[in-house]
């Protein structure tokens, strides 16, 4: 089964990588993440992502354009809650259609490994885009795996960010009542049925 990862970041992909593999998948990372601001940050990522995956033999597809002006505004259009949902619809659409051109059997995100990310909002946006590609997405609950994923990574000295990608989440990062309120409104417990 030859399966297409969309990776978030290098340290994401160390634990989804390791179970795809163990279960008899043939992973193909991809990088998508115009997300990803500003542009030091996002060539901070990207070479962080070929650096492991050269080093470590994984197949890989990386994305390099850096969109910022139509990124932007896609995301300022759906600034307020349905803003991560969006996010995530961006990057899930183009790994769903990614993977029908290319031909693989399914799909899947290491978005799925982050406790800190939307967990139902991840499975439902994925499970729009291979309703609407017709590719099959495969769900795994990796959030256990999560601090072993990036233990690893710091030990191997990988680039690790600090926020998880667009301007207005560096903010929430790095801006104490921001920071607070975000905390506030994370769901306890998020349970995907997908
Ligand atoms: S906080 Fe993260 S998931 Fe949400 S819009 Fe920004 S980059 Fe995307």
């Amino acid at each position: 089964m030859r399966i297409l990862l969309h990776t978030c970041c290098a340290p994401c992909l160390i634990a989804p990588f390791e179970s795809l593999g163990s279960k008899g998948y043939q992973v193909t990372a991809f990088f998508h993440n115009p997300n990803v601001m500003p542009y030091r940050e996002f060539r901070a990522r990207v070479a962080a992502f070929k650096e492991y995956t050269a080093a470590n033999h994984i197949p890989a597809i990386c994305d390099e354009v850096y969109s910022l002006e139509p990124t932007l505004r896609y995301l300022l259009e759906r600034i307020t809650d349905s803003r991560c949902r969006a996010c995530y619809d961006m990057r899930l659409l183009k790994t769903a259609q990614t993977a029908v051109e290319k031909g693989y059997d399914s799909f899947t995100t290491t978005l799925l490994v982050s406790p800190y990310q939307n967990h139902k909002a991840i499975c439902d946006a994925a499970t729009a885009a291979a309703d609407k590609f017709g590719v099959r997405f495969h769900y795994a609950d990796w959030r256990p795996l999560f601090a072993k994923s990036h233990e690893e990574a710091s030990s191997k000295k990988l680039y690790m960010q600090s926020y998880c990608g667009c301007i207005f989440s560096e903010e929430e990062r790095f801006r104490p009542s921001l920071r607070k309120k975000k905390a506030k409104s994370r769901p306890k417990e998020e349970v995907c049925a997908c």
